[in-house]
C-alpha cells in the first residue's frame, strides 16, 4: 500500500518520527521532525516563529506548518548543530 504525502497529493517516500508521511519535495520535514524526537521535542526559536516544547506542539507545526516556517524551522536546527560543534 502507497502512503501519500502529508502535506500534498505526492506519494509519500518516507514516514517520520512523528508517524507522518512525505513525498520527495516535503521529506525535509521528516529531518525537522527527527532532530525534534532527538532532542526530545526542545522549544525551538526560529525568529518570528517558534516550536514547542512538546511532542504534541511538534506535531502540529510539522504537520500542519506552512514550508516557509519549516524552513525556518530547519535552519535554526542548523544553527544550533553548529553551535554545538563549536
Ligand atoms: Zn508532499
Amino acid at each position: 500500500m502507497m502512503n501519500r504525502c502529508a502535506r500534498c497529493a505526492e506519494f509519500a517516500s518516507i514516514t517520520d518520527v512523528l508517524g507522518y508521511a512525505w513525498c520527495v519535495t516535503h521529506a525535509y520535514r521528516a529531518e525537522v521532525s527527527a532532530w525534534g524526537k532527538a532532542h526530545h521535542f526542545p522549544d525551538l526559536k526560529c525568529f518570528p516563529f517558534a516550536i514547542g516544547p512538546g511532542e504534541y506542539l511538534w506535531k502540529i507545526a510539522v504537520g500542519v506548518g506552512k514550508d516557509d516556517f519549516l524552513y525556518m524551522a530547519l535552519a535554526a536546527i542548523e544553527d544550533r548543530e553548529n553551535n554545538e560543534d563549536l
